[in-house]
């Protein structure tokens, strides 16, 4: 029985090879270089509106809540079920974060800082997407992953054994 991609990332921290094989020609980083943490809660705080988030980006960290990473159906509003275009599409979101950090690391704090001022100006919230230029950046990558994903679905399929 093949171990499922949380507990791969559980154990290895790491992400796991059939996700590093199909996303990486995404990337212009090795996926390798991405660590991943399975943290023992249903949702993890934020600075999000609800305050609450399946999955938090940290430098090259992507933590997860358990029971989100390749689950079916949806935690918090978000989809990490690989085997569907938005799910690998949200996973290729974070990832992107992770490459923002290995671009320029001083540069990317300046601009999460940055993020925060804007957010808490024009939202009044910690982290809203929508208001952070390094979150439009990761949404428009995503929306490219998802769009070549919808069009090559079958290759998502393998993600159902894998949980
Ligand atoms: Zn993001």
């Amino acid at each position: 029985m093949d171990v499922t991609i949380e507990e791969y990332a559980r154990k290895q921290k790491k992400l796991h090879p059939k996700v590093i094989a199909l996303l990486g020609p995404f990337f212009e980083f090795p996926l390798e270089k991405v660590r991943v943490r399975i943290l023992r809660w249903n949702a993890i705080p934020s600075g999000r509106r609800g305050g609450r988030t399946p999955a938090f980006v940290l430098g090259p960290l992507i933590f997860f809540a358990q029971g989100v990473l390749n689950a079916p159906g949806y935690h918090l509003g978000n989809t990490f079920d690989l085997s569907t275009p938005e799910g690998i599409s949200t996973l290729a979101h974070e990832i992107y974060h992770v490459g923002q950090w290995y671009r320029g690391r001083i540069r990317h704090l300046f601009r999460c800082i940055m993020g925060v001022f804007r957010s808490l100006l024009k939202d009044g919230i910690l982290w809203a997407h929508s208001s952070i230029p390094l979150e439009l950046e990761a949404m428009e990558f995503a929306d490219g992953v998802l769009a070549y994903f919808s069009e090559h679905e079958e290759s998502l399929r393998l993600f159902e054994y894998l949980r």
